[in-house]
């Protein structure tokens, strides 16, 4: 009970702040509500508890609710997430390099004083151990009183109780480490709601349109951007000038793009179905993704990834992993810069199957971007315009003017890598007709509010954490070949448009007809010059 109560209370230091600052919660009656609260989450605590009570077992569980605890209510406090199934799913699909970025001392204090102080006094802590009849009707008696304890508690505060609920769903994940647990049932029940063990076949019908005599084979650069966030652009309005080498390139950037979720392990699969983002989510199997449906059309793809991986969208294909990469100036200690990508980008088209190259290519390359929330080393140098920077991964230690300058460090940097690929695709426009199209997989959160980072549930997420740049470039001999009209697609730059465009566009550019394809979704399919 002792444990439950200090989970409760010290554990929940987060939800305590949340509750605190709700304006329905004043007065006597705020006061009753949160004990009332309080009363509920230890109940719930121990009733868990009471089944998990059994002799020497006890001590090792509790522990392992003290430190899940501390790190839920450390991630909840520093960077003013939640925890739900999509934070556990991200939790599970984090590679070193990304866990380690996170560490810092105040985690470690966080950690001794949420998770090892408990634990110390909990093992100093004689525990007689009972005969196994007791042990059953102790842990027996011990549930039903803290059942009762939790429905009275219930009972009393339910009006506010349900209301405030309601009102305020965030709340619901931020009940720890309850909230932990949930989230992970969840994501271990999902197999079991979908097939995962096949991957039904897509777009096997896919054709490439018939080539004129003197069409050169098309080329499309697909970017996929990591955090970037459509406002903090400067070609998108921002007040700073973040994006001075795109700025000089006939490119159209769209406005109005919202992200399918609000975290990489969300977006990037949902960006790459054909199912759009509420299918996607209750979709019951596996597909094949854009990258297959390039494949089957007979293209020659590349995914080049300077990050986590592609999350199962390009198992496929020929990929080139960049951590395994040694470069003198782009890498160092395993990580690399995004230019990496473009390093040796000739040679690694030429390793290509000959007879898909005449048809056409496609390289994705899949930005580190703006990934948090170490955004200071995401940036050489030469880019780091934008001053004081925050140089700590705890960003409240830090002003949010620093965390908005490092944020914007990394724009200024993609731009440069977005200049120096447009560059290198119109050195290939004598060979190819080259096309690119940037899309960020979800936005970010740079303190508004307190929250940073990003991973919100869809529903109560900011706006900054959904809205992402969409930006395309073409050469005037990729214009004359489709038919695309870029000074049509300029007229769109507010149009309302997600991610669920994100698949049919891109067949659209390359001019694939499948079955899976839908005009209607294709944001350049009425830009296309019919002549
Ligand atoms: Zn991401």
């Amino acid at each position: 009970m002792l444990g439950s109560l200090w989970l409760a209370s010290a554990s929940n230091y987060a939800l305590w702040e949340e509750i605190h600052q709700l304006p329905e919660v004043n007065g006597l009656r705020g006061l009753a509500f949160t004990v009332g609260f309080g009363i509920i989450i230890t109940a719930a605590l121990t009733t868990l508890l009471s089944f998990l009570n059994w002799g020497k077992l006890l001590k090792p569980v509790l522990t392992v609710f003290f430190f899940s605890a501390a790190s839920g209510a450390y991630f909840m406090m520093s960077y003013g997430i939640v925890i739900d199934s999509t934070m556990i799913t991200n939790v599970i699909q984090t590679d070193t390099k990304e866990a380690l970025d996170l560490l810092n001392w105040r985690m470690l204090i966080s950690f001794g004083i949420l998770g090892v102080l408990p634990s110390w006094v909990l093992w100093k802590t004689p525990v007689k151990s009972l005969r196994w009849g007791q042990q059953v009707i102790g842990n027996i008696i011990m549930a039903v009183v803290s059942m009762a304890v939790l429905v009275g508690a219930l009972l009393a505060v339910f009006q506010d109780f349900s209301s405030i609920m309601r009102n305020h769903t965030q709340l619901r994940y931020l009940i720890n480490p309850l909230n932990s647990y949930y989230a992970i049932g969840m994501v271990a029940a999902k197999p079991f709601q979908r097939d995962n063990k096949t991957l039904l076949p897509l777009g096997q019908d896919a054709k490439l349109a018939a080539a004129k005599p003197n069409d050169k084979p098309p080329m499309l650069l697909l970017v996929l951007g990591e955090t970037a966030r459509m406002g903090n652009f400067g070609v998108n309005g921002y007040d700073r000038n973040t994006t001075p080498e795109l700025a000089k390139e006939n490119i159209v950037s769209l406005r109005g793009v919202m992200s399918c979720g609000t975290s990489t392990a969300t977006s990037v699969p949902c960006m790459f179905s054909h199912l759009g983002k509420e299918a996607f989510e209750s979709r019951k199997n596996n597909y094949e993704s854009l990258i297959d449906v390039f494949s089957h059309a007979g293209l020659a793809v590349l995914w080049i990834d300077n990050q986590s991986g592609c999350k199962g969208v390009c198992e496929r294909v020929p990929q080139v992993l960049t951590k395994e990469l040694k470069h003198p100036t782009l890498c160092r200690g395993g990580e690399c810069f995004d230019e990496i990508m473009l390093d040796q980008l000739d040679e690694r088209i030429q390793a290509l199957p000959a007879e898909r190259r005449a048809k056409g290519v496609v390289i994705v390359m899949h930005q580190m971007g703006s990934h948090g929330p170490a955004y200071y080393k995401r940036v050489p140098d030469k880019f780091k315009q934008f001053q004081p920077e925050c140089k700590s991964n705890a960003l409240q230690e830090c002003t949010r003017e620093q965390v908005v300058n490092s944020f914007d460090n990394t724009i200024l940097y993609t731009d440069h890598f977005l200049g120096q690929a447009i560059q290198w695709l119109k050195k290939s426009d004598n060979t190819h007709a080259t096309a690119m199209l940037y899309v960020s997989d979800h936005g970010e959160s740079l303190g508004e509010n307190n929250i940073y980072l990003h991973g919100l549930p869809y529903r109560v997420a900011p706006d900054v954490q959904k809205r992402v740049p969409w930006i395309s470039w073409w050469s005037a001999n990729f214009e004359k070949q489709t038919g695309i009209q870029s000074a049509c697609l300029k007229k769109k730059v507010n149009t309302p448009l997600t991610h669920d465009n994100y698949f049919h566009s891109a067949l659209g550019l390359m001019g694939i007809s499948t079955e899976v394809y839908q005009a209607q979704l294709d944001v350049h399919a009425d830009c296309r010059n019919k002549s």
